[in-house]
Protein backbone atom coordinates (compact mmCIF):
# COMPACT_ATOMS: atom_id res chain seq x y z
CA UNK A 1 0.00 0.00 0.00
CA UNK A 2 1.63 3.33 -1.12
CA UNK A 3 1.90 5.86 1.66
CA UNK A 4 -0.97 8.25 0.46
CA UNK A 5 -2.97 5.53 0.73
CA UNK A 6 -2.43 4.38 4.16
CA UNK A 7 -2.88 7.87 5.36
CA UNK A 8 -6.27 8.23 3.63
CA UNK A 9 -7.40 4.61 5.51
CA UNK A 10 -6.52 5.21 9.24
CA UNK A 11 -9.51 7.12 9.40
CA UNK A 12 -7.92 10.29 10.33
CA UNK A 13 -9.32 11.88 7.15
CA UNK A 14 -12.85 11.86 8.62
CA UNK A 15 -11.57 13.17 11.99
CA UNK A 16 -11.04 16.16 10.11
CA UNK A 17 -14.56 16.85 9.82
CA UNK A 18 -15.09 16.39 13.58
CA UNK A 19 -15.66 19.68 14.43
CA UNK A 20 -16.67 20.70 18.14
CA UNK A 21 -20.42 22.33 18.56
CA UNK A 22 -19.15 25.77 19.18
CA UNK A 23 -19.90 28.24 22.11
CA UNK A 24 -21.60 31.60 22.31
CA UNK A 25 -20.38 32.56 25.62
CA UNK A 26 -18.54 30.33 28.19
CA UNK A 27 -19.24 29.88 31.66
CA UNK A 28 -16.63 29.82 34.04
CA UNK A 29 -15.85 28.09 37.13
CA UNK A 30 -13.39 25.57 38.75
CA UNK A 31 -12.93 21.96 38.03
CA UNK A 32 -15.48 20.14 40.60
CA UNK A 33 -13.02 17.28 40.62
CA UNK A 34 -10.92 19.55 42.23
CA UNK A 35 -12.85 21.80 44.27
CA UNK A 36 -11.89 20.14 47.47
CA UNK A 37 -8.47 19.78 47.13
CA UNK A 38 -6.19 20.77 50.21
CA UNK A 39 -2.82 21.13 48.84
CA UNK A 40 -0.86 23.73 50.47
CA UNK A 41 2.18 25.44 49.04
CA UNK A 42 5.83 24.57 49.63
CA UNK A 43 7.73 27.57 50.61
CA UNK A 44 9.92 27.24 46.82
CA UNK A 45 6.32 27.80 45.16
CA UNK A 46 5.11 31.15 47.35
CA UNK A 47 5.44 34.45 45.16
CA UNK A 48 4.26 37.89 44.58
CA UNK A 49 3.69 37.07 41.19
CA UNK A 50 2.33 33.96 39.17
CA UNK A 51 2.58 33.77 35.76
CA UNK A 52 0.88 31.11 34.21
CA UNK A 53 1.44 30.35 30.25
CA UNK A 54 5.57 30.53 29.18
CA UNK A 55 4.30 31.96 25.44
CA UNK A 56 5.79 35.12 24.11
CA UNK A 57 3.09 37.39 26.48
CA UNK A 58 4.07 35.31 29.36
CA UNK A 59 8.01 35.14 29.23
CA UNK A 60 7.57 39.97 28.69
CA UNK A 61 5.13 39.78 31.67
CA UNK A 62 7.48 37.78 33.94
CA UNK A 63 10.69 39.27 32.58
CA UNK A 64 8.90 42.71 33.26
CA UNK A 65 7.54 42.27 36.71
CA UNK A 66 10.50 40.53 37.88
CA UNK A 67 13.15 42.84 37.02
CA UNK A 68 11.01 45.65 38.95
CA UNK A 69 11.64 43.46 42.10
CA UNK A 70 8.21 41.33 42.13
CA UNK A 71 9.29 37.65 42.98
CA UNK A 72 8.38 35.95 39.96
CA UNK A 73 7.37 32.62 39.45
CA UNK A 74 6.69 31.54 35.90
CA UNK A 75 4.83 28.26 34.92
CA UNK A 76 3.87 26.46 31.31
CA UNK A 77 2.87 23.13 30.55
CA UNK A 78 5.24 22.21 28.26
CA UNK A 79 9.39 22.04 28.35
CA UNK A 80 10.56 24.74 27.03
CA UNK A 81 9.31 28.75 26.68
CA UNK A 82 8.09 30.71 24.36
CA UNK A 83 4.83 28.99 23.80
CA UNK A 84 3.54 28.82 19.65
CA UNK A 85 6.94 30.50 18.85
CA UNK A 86 8.69 27.38 19.85
CA UNK A 87 6.40 24.75 20.76
CA UNK A 88 3.95 25.20 17.83
CA UNK A 89 6.89 26.62 14.80
CA UNK A 90 4.70 29.57 14.28
CA UNK A 91 6.76 32.42 12.57
CA UNK A 92 8.28 34.42 11.43
CA UNK A 93 7.65 37.44 14.21
CA UNK A 94 4.89 39.88 12.08
CA UNK A 95 5.49 43.17 11.73
CA UNK A 96 6.80 45.13 14.21
CA UNK A 97 6.73 48.75 11.88
CA UNK A 98 4.08 51.13 11.63
CA UNK A 99 1.88 50.42 8.21
CA UNK A 100 4.25 52.63 5.83
CA UNK A 101 7.15 50.17 6.89
CA UNK A 102 9.29 53.77 7.99
CA UNK A 103 9.52 53.36 11.94
CA UNK A 104 9.56 49.92 13.97
CA UNK A 105 6.39 50.91 16.83
CA UNK A 106 6.63 47.33 18.67
CA UNK A 107 10.72 48.00 20.74
CA UNK A 108 10.68 47.29 24.82
CA UNK A 109 11.21 43.30 25.62
CA UNK A 110 9.92 42.52 22.10
CA UNK A 111 13.33 44.45 20.25
CA UNK A 112 15.94 43.34 23.37
CA UNK A 113 14.08 39.17 22.07
CA UNK A 114 15.15 40.46 18.51
CA UNK A 115 18.49 41.94 19.12
CA UNK A 116 19.44 38.92 21.71
CA UNK A 117 18.72 36.66 18.75
CA UNK A 118 20.49 38.47 16.24
CA UNK A 119 23.70 38.74 18.64
CA UNK A 120 23.90 34.71 18.17
CA UNK A 121 22.83 34.58 14.46
CA UNK A 122 19.42 33.05 15.62
CA UNK A 123 17.30 36.07 13.70
CA UNK A 124 17.85 38.51 11.05
CA UNK A 125 16.90 41.86 11.37
CA UNK A 126 13.43 43.36 10.61
CA UNK A 127 14.80 46.34 9.23
CA UNK A 128 16.26 44.33 6.26
CA UNK A 129 12.94 42.47 5.58
CA UNK A 130 10.70 43.81 3.43
CA UNK A 131 7.52 42.19 1.95
CA UNK A 132 6.71 40.76 -1.09
CA UNK A 133 9.95 38.48 -0.59
CA UNK A 134 10.91 35.03 0.31
CA UNK A 135 10.90 35.79 3.90
CA UNK A 136 7.13 36.80 3.43
CA UNK A 137 5.75 34.24 1.35
CA UNK A 138 6.06 36.50 -1.26
CA UNK A 139 2.77 38.31 0.26
CA UNK A 140 2.49 41.86 0.79
CA UNK A 141 -0.49 42.93 3.03
CA UNK A 142 0.75 43.77 6.40
CA UNK A 143 4.17 41.85 6.12
CA UNK A 144 6.69 44.12 5.55
CA UNK A 145 9.49 43.93 7.98
CA UNK A 146 8.74 41.02 9.71
CA UNK A 147 11.69 39.09 11.71
CA UNK A 148 12.49 35.41 10.74
CA UNK A 149 14.08 33.44 13.96
CA UNK A 150 14.99 29.89 14.64
CA UNK A 151 12.96 28.66 16.97
CA UNK A 152 15.49 26.54 19.11
CA UNK A 153 17.89 29.88 19.88
CA UNK A 154 14.44 31.18 21.00
CA UNK A 155 14.20 28.72 23.69
CA UNK A 156 17.34 29.71 25.21
CA UNK A 157 16.95 33.14 24.81
CA UNK A 158 14.02 33.57 26.75
CA UNK A 159 15.58 30.90 29.44
CA UNK A 160 18.70 33.65 29.45
CA UNK A 161 16.58 36.30 30.46
CA UNK A 162 14.22 34.36 32.60
CA UNK A 163 17.17 33.22 34.64
CA UNK A 164 19.08 36.51 34.59
CA UNK A 165 15.84 38.25 36.33
CA UNK A 166 15.58 35.26 39.06
CA UNK A 167 12.38 33.97 37.86
CA UNK A 168 11.46 30.60 38.68
CA UNK A 169 10.38 28.85 35.77
CA UNK A 170 8.17 25.12 36.42
CA UNK A 171 7.98 23.27 32.84
CA UNK A 172 5.70 20.18 32.34
CA UNK A 173 3.16 21.93 35.11
CA UNK A 174 -0.19 22.62 33.95
CA UNK A 175 -2.74 25.19 35.93
CA UNK A 176 -5.50 23.24 36.73
CA UNK A 177 -7.59 25.32 39.07
CA UNK A 178 -7.90 28.52 41.02
CA UNK A 179 -7.59 29.21 44.52
CA UNK A 180 -10.16 31.62 45.28
CA UNK A 181 -10.97 34.03 48.46
CA UNK A 182 -14.15 35.56 47.28
CA UNK A 183 -13.56 36.86 44.18
CA UNK A 184 -10.05 37.71 44.53
CA UNK A 185 -7.38 34.71 43.43
CA UNK A 186 -4.54 33.91 45.34
CA UNK A 187 -2.63 30.50 43.93
CA UNK A 188 -3.48 28.33 41.80
CA UNK A 189 -3.37 24.01 41.84
CA UNK A 190 -0.68 23.09 39.28
CA UNK A 191 -0.32 19.63 37.91
CA UNK A 192 3.02 18.91 38.42
CA UNK A 193 5.17 15.30 37.53
CA UNK A 194 5.49 16.12 41.15
CA UNK A 195 1.71 15.38 41.33
CA UNK A 196 -0.95 17.81 42.50
CA UNK A 197 0.19 20.95 44.19
CA UNK A 198 -0.49 24.44 44.85
CA UNK A 199 1.28 27.45 44.01
CA UNK A 200 0.50 31.04 46.40
CA UNK A 201 0.58 33.91 44.69
CA UNK A 202 -0.46 37.97 45.79
CA UNK A 203 -0.93 38.59 41.47
CA UNK A 204 -1.32 36.10 38.93
CA UNK A 205 -1.15 36.72 35.15
CA UNK A 206 -3.17 34.81 32.55
CA UNK A 207 -0.77 34.29 29.75
CA UNK A 208 -2.28 30.77 28.09
CA UNK A 209 -3.52 32.00 25.28
CA UNK A 210 -6.97 30.23 25.97
CA UNK A 211 -8.01 32.82 29.18
CA UNK A 212 -8.12 29.00 31.61
CA UNK A 213 -7.39 31.39 34.81
CA UNK A 214 -9.34 33.70 34.66
CA UNK A 215 -12.39 31.16 33.28
CA UNK A 216 -11.83 29.02 35.84
CA UNK A 217 -11.92 32.34 38.39
CA UNK A 218 -15.06 33.11 37.40
CA UNK A 219 -14.43 35.76 34.38
CA UNK A 220 -16.85 36.20 31.89
CA UNK A 221 -15.56 34.50 28.41
CA UNK A 222 -16.86 34.02 24.89
CA UNK A 223 -15.73 31.57 22.09
CA UNK A 224 -14.47 32.59 19.24
CA UNK A 225 -16.73 35.23 17.67
CA UNK A 226 -20.18 34.33 19.40
CA UNK A 227 -21.98 36.49 16.41
CA UNK A 228 -21.09 34.74 13.91
CA UNK A 229 -20.97 31.58 15.25
CA UNK A 230 -17.22 30.52 14.46
CA UNK A 231 -13.57 30.29 15.21
CA UNK A 232 -10.90 31.07 13.26
CA UNK A 233 -8.96 27.82 11.57
CA UNK A 234 -6.01 26.39 13.55
CA UNK A 235 -2.89 25.12 11.43
CA UNK A 236 -0.23 22.60 12.30
CA UNK A 237 2.89 24.63 11.23
CA UNK A 238 6.12 22.89 10.08
CA UNK A 239 9.62 22.91 8.93
CA UNK A 240 11.29 21.66 6.34
CA UNK A 241 15.19 21.96 5.23
CA UNK A 242 17.45 20.45 1.87
CA UNK A 243 15.64 22.87 -0.31
CA UNK A 244 17.31 23.98 -3.34
CA UNK A 245 16.58 27.79 -2.48
CA UNK A 246 17.41 29.54 -5.27
CA UNK A 247 15.46 26.85 -7.47
CA UNK A 248 12.74 27.81 -5.83
CA UNK A 249 12.44 31.27 -6.14
CA UNK A 250 13.34 31.40 -9.65
CA UNK A 251 10.18 29.39 -9.67
CA UNK A 252 7.92 31.21 -7.65
CA UNK A 253 8.58 34.52 -8.96
CA UNK A 254 7.78 34.64 -12.23
CA UNK A 255 4.05 34.29 -11.30
CA UNK A 256 4.19 37.47 -8.93
CA UNK A 257 1.80 39.15 -11.15
CA UNK A 258 -0.83 36.23 -10.69
CA UNK A 259 -1.00 36.55 -7.08
CA UNK A 260 -4.20 37.68 -6.24
CA UNK A 261 -7.50 37.16 -3.80
CA UNK A 262 -10.68 35.59 -5.21
CA UNK A 263 -13.97 35.40 -2.69
CA UNK A 264 -11.63 35.71 0.15
CA UNK A 265 -9.75 32.46 -1.07
CA UNK A 266 -5.77 33.51 -1.89
CA UNK A 267 -4.21 32.21 -4.86
CA UNK A 268 -0.55 33.08 -4.36
CA UNK A 269 2.77 31.33 -3.49
CA UNK A 270 2.66 27.97 -5.78
CA UNK A 271 -1.20 28.29 -6.40
CA UNK A 272 -0.50 26.97 -10.01
CA UNK A 273 1.09 24.29 -8.45
CA UNK A 274 -1.42 23.40 -6.31
CA UNK A 275 -3.85 23.33 -9.49
CA UNK A 276 -1.38 20.65 -11.12
CA UNK A 277 -2.04 18.80 -8.24
CA UNK A 278 -5.54 19.12 -7.81
CA UNK A 279 -5.91 18.00 -11.24
CA UNK A 280 -4.43 15.19 -10.54
CA UNK A 281 -6.18 14.35 -7.42
CA UNK A 282 -3.52 14.99 -5.26
CA UNK A 283 -5.12 18.19 -2.63
CA UNK A 284 -7.70 18.06 -0.92
CA UNK A 285 -6.38 21.14 1.21
CA UNK A 286 -8.97 23.93 2.17
CA UNK A 287 -6.36 26.27 0.66
CA UNK A 288 -5.52 26.85 -3.05
CA UNK A 289 -1.71 28.18 -2.36
CA UNK A 290 0.58 27.64 0.13
CA UNK A 291 2.11 30.37 2.62
CA UNK A 292 5.77 28.77 2.68
CA UNK A 293 8.84 31.39 4.15
CA UNK A 294 12.55 31.26 4.10
CA UNK A 295 13.92 30.78 8.03
CA UNK A 296 17.31 32.18 8.82
CA UNK A 297 19.47 29.48 7.18
CA UNK A 298 19.36 29.92 3.54
CA UNK A 299 17.41 26.13 2.83
CA UNK A 300 15.10 26.29 5.87
CA UNK A 301 11.62 27.08 5.47
CA UNK A 302 8.47 27.17 7.48
CA UNK A 303 5.02 25.85 5.87
CA UNK A 304 2.41 27.58 6.85
CA UNK A 305 -0.74 25.92 5.10
CA UNK A 306 -2.24 22.68 6.99
CA UNK A 307 -6.12 24.40 7.66
CA UNK A 308 -8.25 22.38 10.23
CA UNK A 309 -11.58 24.25 11.19
CA UNK A 310 -13.66 24.32 13.83
CA UNK A 311 -11.08 23.49 16.24
CA UNK A 312 -11.87 23.44 19.73
CA UNK A 313 -9.01 24.07 21.83
CA UNK A 314 -10.50 23.85 24.83
CA UNK A 315 -12.16 20.52 24.41
CA UNK A 316 -9.86 17.48 24.85
CA UNK A 317 -11.49 14.89 22.68
CA UNK A 318 -11.65 17.71 19.51
CA UNK A 319 -8.17 18.99 19.85
CA UNK A 320 -6.92 15.41 19.98
CA UNK A 321 -8.34 14.65 16.39
CA UNK A 322 -7.17 17.84 14.81
CA UNK A 323 -3.74 17.10 15.42
CA UNK A 324 -3.71 13.85 14.18
CA UNK A 325 -5.53 15.27 11.14
CA UNK A 326 -2.85 18.35 11.08
CA UNK A 327 0.08 15.46 10.88
CA UNK A 328 -2.14 14.39 8.17
CA UNK A 329 -2.27 17.35 5.96
CA UNK A 330 1.51 17.88 6.76
CA UNK A 331 2.37 14.17 5.20
CA UNK A 332 -0.22 15.23 2.16
CA UNK A 333 1.90 18.52 1.76
CA UNK A 334 5.32 16.64 1.80
CA UNK A 335 4.28 14.86 -1.02
CA UNK A 336 3.32 18.05 -2.79
CA UNK A 337 6.72 19.53 -2.18
CA UNK A 338 8.62 16.80 -3.17
CA UNK A 339 6.84 15.70 -6.77
CA UNK A 340 5.37 18.94 -8.08
CA UNK A 341 7.41 22.28 -6.63
CA UNK A 342 11.35 22.56 -7.88
CA UNK A 343 13.91 23.30 -5.37
CA UNK A 344 12.29 20.72 -2.92
CA UNK A 345 12.48 17.23 -4.67
CA UNK A 346 14.98 16.57 -1.49
CA UNK A 347 13.15 18.34 1.06
CA UNK A 348 13.58 17.00 4.53
CA UNK A 349 10.81 17.93 7.10
CA UNK A 350 13.01 18.89 10.11
CA UNK A 351 9.64 18.67 12.41
CA UNK A 352 5.98 19.27 12.93
CA UNK A 353 5.23 21.82 15.78
CA UNK A 354 4.53 19.63 19.04
CA UNK A 355 1.02 21.68 19.69
CA UNK A 356 -1.87 22.62 17.09
CA UNK A 357 -1.39 25.76 16.21
CA UNK A 358 -4.47 27.31 17.57
CA UNK A 359 -5.51 31.09 16.33
CA UNK A 360 -8.44 31.60 18.47
CA UNK A 361 -9.96 30.46 21.21
CA UNK A 362 -11.89 31.94 24.50
CA UNK A 363 -12.05 35.59 24.75
CA UNK A 364 -11.99 36.99 28.26
CA UNK A 365 -14.22 39.93 28.06
CA UNK A 366 -14.01 42.36 31.01
CA UNK A 367 -15.76 45.80 32.07
CA UNK A 368 -14.63 47.05 28.43
CA UNK A 369 -14.05 44.89 25.24
CA UNK A 370 -11.42 46.60 22.44
CA UNK A 371 -13.56 47.06 19.39
CA UNK A 372 -12.18 46.39 15.89
CA UNK A 373 -12.68 49.62 14.59
CA UNK A 374 -10.76 51.48 17.01
CA UNK A 375 -8.10 49.42 15.34
CA UNK A 376 -9.73 50.44 11.69
CA UNK A 377 -9.80 54.22 12.84
CA UNK A 378 -5.79 54.37 14.35
CA UNK A 379 -7.84 55.33 17.77
CA UNK A 380 -4.77 55.98 20.28
CA UNK A 381 -6.11 55.73 23.84
CA UNK A 382 -5.27 57.54 26.15
CA UNK A 383 -4.59 54.62 28.46
CA UNK A 384 -2.18 53.22 25.61
CA UNK A 385 0.13 50.43 26.19
CA UNK A 386 1.44 49.84 22.57
CA UNK A 387 1.30 50.71 19.19
CA UNK A 388 1.09 48.22 16.66
CA UNK A 389 -0.17 48.17 12.68
CA UNK A 390 -0.53 44.49 12.69
CA UNK A 391 -3.29 43.83 10.04
CA UNK A 392 -6.77 42.57 10.87
CA UNK A 393 -6.54 39.10 9.52
CA UNK A 394 -9.21 37.05 10.75
CA UNK A 395 -8.52 33.39 8.75
CA UNK A 396 -11.84 31.31 8.14
CA UNK A 397 -14.15 34.78 8.82
CA UNK A 398 -15.94 34.73 4.68
CA UNK A 399 -17.31 31.07 5.62
CA UNK A 400 -16.74 28.31 3.02
CA UNK A 401 -13.56 26.29 3.36
CA UNK A 402 -10.25 28.57 2.71
CA UNK A 403 -12.41 32.51 3.16
CA UNK A 404 -10.46 34.43 5.80
CA UNK A 405 -11.01 38.33 6.15
CA UNK A 406 -8.19 41.27 5.65
CA UNK A 407 -9.13 44.93 6.93
CA UNK A 408 -6.82 47.60 5.96
CA UNK A 409 -6.52 50.24 9.16
CA UNK A 410 -7.15 53.72 8.31
CA UNK A 411 -4.38 55.26 9.73
CA UNK A 412 -0.70 53.91 9.82
CA UNK A 413 -0.67 52.61 13.71
CA UNK A 414 -3.04 52.13 16.45
CA UNK A 415 -2.72 51.68 20.13
CA UNK A 416 -4.56 49.41 22.80
CA UNK A 417 -5.81 50.65 25.45
CA UNK A 418 -4.92 49.42 29.44
CA UNK A 419 -8.48 48.22 30.10
CA UNK A 420 -7.93 45.46 27.61
CA UNK A 421 -5.66 43.40 30.40
CA UNK A 422 -8.40 43.62 33.42
CA UNK A 423 -11.10 40.65 33.86
CA UNK A 424 -13.45 42.35 35.32
CA UNK A 425 -14.76 40.50 38.45
CA UNK A 426 -12.02 38.82 39.49
CA UNK A 427 -9.31 40.50 41.53
CA UNK A 428 -5.75 40.21 42.04
CA UNK A 429 -5.64 39.02 38.21
CA UNK A 430 -4.43 40.40 34.78
CA UNK A 431 -4.71 38.84 31.19
CA UNK A 432 -1.72 38.70 28.82
CA UNK A 433 -1.91 37.49 24.70
CA UNK A 434 -4.11 35.80 23.20
CA UNK A 435 -6.60 35.87 25.42
CA UNK A 436 -7.20 40.00 26.25
CA UNK A 437 -10.43 41.45 26.03
CA UNK A 438 -11.02 42.20 22.78
CA UNK A 439 -13.43 41.11 19.99
CA UNK A 440 -12.80 38.49 17.97
CA UNK A 441 -11.70 40.37 14.89
CA UNK A 442 -9.46 42.71 16.93
CA UNK A 443 -8.09 39.65 18.56
CA UNK A 444 -7.13 38.78 14.91
CA UNK A 445 -5.02 41.84 15.09
CA UNK A 446 -3.34 41.42 18.29
CA UNK A 447 -2.61 38.18 18.83
CA UNK A 448 0.52 37.93 16.76
CA UNK A 449 4.10 37.23 18.84
CA UNK A 450 4.71 41.13 18.60
CA UNK A 451 1.90 42.73 20.40
CA UNK A 452 1.52 39.62 22.70
CA UNK A 453 5.00 40.36 24.11
CA UNK A 454 3.94 43.96 24.34
CA UNK A 455 0.90 43.15 25.77
CA UNK A 456 2.98 40.69 28.10
CA UNK A 457 5.27 43.84 28.91
CA UNK A 458 2.51 46.16 29.96
CA UNK A 459 0.89 43.81 32.11
CA UNK A 460 4.22 42.55 34.10
CA UNK A 461 4.98 46.27 34.67
CA UNK A 462 1.17 47.16 35.67
CA UNK A 463 1.68 44.09 38.27
CA UNK A 464 4.70 44.82 39.66
CA UNK A 465 3.52 48.40 40.04
CA UNK A 466 0.19 47.21 41.64
CA UNK A 467 2.14 44.79 43.91
CA UNK A 468 4.42 47.71 45.29
CA UNK A 469 1.67 49.89 46.33
CA UNK A 470 -0.74 47.08 47.38
CA UNK A 471 -3.40 48.23 44.91
CA UNK A 472 -5.35 46.29 42.75
CA UNK A 473 -4.30 46.80 38.60
CA UNK A 474 -7.46 48.49 38.00
CA UNK A 475 -6.61 51.29 40.75
CA UNK A 476 -3.29 51.99 39.42
CA UNK A 477 -2.39 55.36 38.10
CA UNK A 478 -1.61 55.15 34.15
CA UNK A 479 0.52 58.00 34.20
CA UNK A 480 2.98 55.61 36.44
CA UNK A 481 2.10 52.74 34.48
CA UNK A 482 2.79 54.85 30.67
CA UNK A 483 6.26 56.18 32.97
CA UNK A 484 7.56 52.82 33.97
CA UNK A 485 6.83 51.22 30.07
CA UNK A 486 8.60 54.66 28.55
CA UNK A 487 11.96 53.46 30.94
CA UNK A 488 11.48 49.85 29.28
CA UNK A 489 12.26 51.10 26.13
CA UNK A 490 7.83 50.87 25.25
CA UNK A 491 7.06 52.88 22.47
CA UNK A 492 3.55 54.39 23.06
C1 LIG B 1 -1.42 28.97 12.86
C2 LIG B 1 -0.88 30.21 13.45
C3 LIG B 1 -0.09 31.05 12.69
C4 LIG B 1 0.47 32.19 13.27
N1 LIG B 1 1.35 32.95 12.56
C5 LIG B 1 2.02 33.93 13.19
C6 LIG B 1 3.10 34.58 12.54
O1 LIG B 1 3.46 34.26 11.43
N2 LIG B 1 3.72 35.58 13.23
C7 LIG B 1 3.36 35.97 14.48
O2 LIG B 1 3.98 36.89 15.04
N3 LIG B 1 2.35 35.35 15.11
C8 LIG B 1 1.69 34.33 14.51
N4 LIG B 1 0.69 33.66 15.15
C9 LIG B 1 0.17 34.15 16.44
C10 LIG B 1 1.01 33.83 17.66
O3 LIG B 1 1.85 32.73 17.48
C11 LIG B 1 0.17 33.57 18.92
O4 LIG B 1 -1.06 34.20 18.88
C12 LIG B 1 1.00 34.09 20.09
O5 LIG B 1 2.04 33.16 20.30
C13 LIG B 1 0.18 34.28 21.33
O6 LIG B 1 1.02 34.44 22.42
P1 LIG B 1 0.54 34.00 23.87
O7 LIG B 1 1.73 34.14 24.75
O8 LIG B 1 -0.70 34.73 24.22
O9 LIG B 1 0.09 32.47 23.73
P2 LIG B 1 0.90 31.17 23.32
O10 LIG B 1 2.01 31.45 22.41
O11 LIG B 1 -0.15 30.21 22.89
O12 LIG B 1 1.51 30.66 24.71
C14 LIG B 1 0.68 30.20 25.76
C15 LIG B 1 1.49 29.26 26.64
O13 LIG B 1 0.68 28.89 27.76
C16 LIG B 1 0.82 27.52 28.01
N5 LIG B 1 -0.40 27.05 28.66
C17 LIG B 1 -1.65 27.03 28.16
N6 LIG B 1 -2.51 26.53 29.07
C18 LIG B 1 -1.78 26.22 30.15
C19 LIG B 1 -2.10 25.66 31.42
N7 LIG B 1 -3.37 25.31 31.74
N8 LIG B 1 -1.11 25.46 32.31
C20 LIG B 1 0.18 25.79 32.00
N9 LIG B 1 0.53 26.34 30.82
C21 LIG B 1 -0.43 26.55 29.91
C22 LIG B 1 1.02 26.92 26.63
O14 LIG B 1 1.67 25.67 26.72
C23 LIG B 1 1.87 27.98 25.93
O15 LIG B 1 3.24 27.72 26.10
C24 LIG B 1 0.15 32.51 14.61
C25 LIG B 1 -0.65 31.67 15.37
C26 LIG B 1 -1.14 30.52 14.80
C27 LIG B 1 -1.94 29.60 15.66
Amino acid sequence: MDRRKFLETTGLVAAAGAAAPLLGSCKGGGDPLLAGAKVAAKESYKCDLLVVGGGPAGVCAAVSAARLGSKVMLVDSGNCLGGMGTKGLVGPFMTCYDAKGEEMIIRGLFEEVVDRLVAVGGALHPSGIRQKTEFTAWISEGHDHVTPFDPEILKVVYDHMCKEAGIKVLYNSVFAQPIMKGDAICGAVLLTPSGLEAAEAKMVIDATGDGTVAFRAGAPCVFGDPEAGRVQPSSLFFRMNNIDTDRLIAEVEPHLPEFRRVNGVSYRCLHWRVAEAEANGEWDLARKSVNIWRSVEKDQWVVNCTRIHGVDATDAENLSAAEEEGRRQVQELMHFFHKYVPGCEKATLMGTGSVMGIRESRHVHGDFVLPVQDLIDGIIPEDNILLSANSIDVHGAMGGPAGGLYMPIKKDKYGIPYRVLLPGVVKNLLLAGRCVSADSAAAGAIRVMPPAMALGQAAGTAAALSLAKGIQPKDLDYGELRAELIKGKACL
